[in-house]
């Protein structure tokens, strides 16, 4: 039999050979990696045949330009990519991200992110990531639309409902998927579930715009029922003020919470006595209508604003729901030392690895790949809704998040409890764990 790498030094040093410069991309293996070696290496199913190598391999990485005109009449020219990295269990899914953060690196982390997430899900949905290093902000609706109309122009191609099914991420809300999958729907002459997070008068599911905020606190509501706790009258710090960490404050506020803050990359607002009903409303007039500055909050509820970051307020609970690296070790530490209880993750990999190792040890910390899963977990119904031509309301779709949230709770539970610091249940283990089992099989039967 073929040996099986579970050196996980060896197993890095390898990847890096084969992925230069992709920092992003190493750290998400690292890890996965960390967790799934010893896994593999104490269970003889899974050896002599190097899953986790080919996981770590793409299926194909998609790249091209994306020229498209400005209103000046500037033709302009931007990078694009779409990774399908694994479809064994289903067609490639996942977001779409308009950000000039993004590099194939970071979508490399994201697509393989994403495998084990919608794995979790128990949906039949394989993983991918794509986007772009447009950024939207400050563009015009037609600079939006031109560029939206000209990306699907190359990548209809490459995507279809059985196929590859792209959503929205960061950058990617209700108008950029309009504008997509109208172009998609011209060129592929075919009205099909080709994209999720579609609006409500084109195929789209209710309850999707919310799913990730919602799914992210139904997720904190069992780890806390796990150790016979519960969300109401708890506090929280929620960093973001994009769909996730409005519809996060939405249901914290409907299960008896008090969120204090809500973010941009311009600060903070620090509210004391919590974000109610009526100033999440105008929040989302803020936000969704006008995309003005929270700073806007803070003039009109007399509370203070404050540049940088919100992890400083002491909370029992914390959600960061803006993106990627926006929580560093001393801010973790700062959270510890305020007596934080528990940490979900809205956005994808927020936490950097310092923080990480602190959480993990001293907290109840659930990684993104299982917390944030309600997104793609809505998106995965509203692929069903679509080939069943058919329409769930709210409450079905609600109830089945809610159901899918608590899977994946049992499933991290199963695999994570008692496994960390002082006999914690350790949610990375549980994620990583089982997400990798039902792709690992499927790898090795077809
Ligand atoms: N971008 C979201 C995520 O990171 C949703 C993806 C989808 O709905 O396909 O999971």
């Amino acid at each position: 039999m073929k040996k099986t790498c579970t050196n996980i030094d060896q197993f890095m040093a390898g990847l890096r050979k084969r992925n230069p410069g992709q920092e992003e991309f190493h750290e998400a293996v690292q890890e996965v990696a960390s967790d799934v070696l010893p896994f593999i290496a104490n269970h003889k199913d899974y050896q002599g045949e190097c899953l986790l190598e080919r996981l770590t391999e793409p299926d194909r990485v998609i790249t091209f330009r994306v020229s498209w005109v400005d209103d000046e009449g500037n033709v302009r020219a931007n990078r694009a990519w779409r990774v399908q990295f694994c479809n064994a269990i289903g067609p490639y899914k996942g977001g779409m991200r308009f950000d000039e953060t993004v590099t194939e690196s970071v979508l490399k982390f994201l697509g393989f992110e994403q495998i084990f997430k919608n794995s979790l899900t128990g949906l039949p949905m394989g993983g991918a990531k794509g986007g772009s290093n447009f950024n939207p902000k400050g563009k015009s609706d037609g600079e939006v639309m031109r560029f939206c109309q000209s990306l699907m122009t190359e990548l209809h191609r490459y995507i279809g409902p059985d196929k590859d099914v792209p959503a929205g991420d960061i950058g990617v809300g209700a108008r950029e998927i309009g504008y997509m999958f109208g172009q998609y729907r011209r060129l592929s002459h075919s009205f099909t579930g080709a994209m999720t997070g579609k609006g409500i008068s084109f195929g789209g599911s209710v309850g999707r715009k919310e799913a990730t905020g919602y799914g992210v606190v139904y997720f904190m509501r069992e780890i806390l029922h796990a150790v016979d706790d519960d969300i109401k009258g708890k506090t929280a710090v929620v960093s973001g003020s994009g769909n996730v960490a409005l519809y996060c404050i939405e249901k914290l506020v409907q299960l008896g919470a008090k969120p204090l803050t809500v973010s941009d990359s311009s600060g903070f607002i620090y509210d004391p006595d919590g974000i109610d009903e009526e100033k999440l409303a105008f929040l989302k007039d803020l936000k969704e209508v006008r995309r003005g500055r929270i700073e806007e909050y803070a003039e009109k509820f007399g509370c203070t604003f404050k540049e940088g970051r919100p992890w400083g307020v002491k909370a029992d609970l914390a959600f960061p729901c803006a993106t990627q690296n926006e929580l560093n070790g001393d801010e973790a530490k700062s959270l510890i030392d305020n007596g934080l209880l528990a940490l979900a993750e809205g956005a994808n990999m927020p936490c950097e690895s310092k923080a990480q190792h602190l959480l993990r040890k001293h907290v109840l910390y659930a990684p993104g790949k299982a917390s944030n899963a309600g997104g793609v977990a809505v998106s995965g119904l509203e692929q069903s809704q679509n080939s069943q031509r058919i329409s769930w309301s709210l409450e079905e779709v609600d109830k089945r998040l809610q159901g899918i949230m608590k899977d994946i709770h049992g499933k991290c539970i199963e695999h994570g409890k008692g496994k960390g610091a002082g006999d914690k249940t350790d949610y990375v283990r549980g994620a990583n764990i089982g997400g990798f089992i039902k792709v690992a099989d499927a790898l090795q039967e077809c």
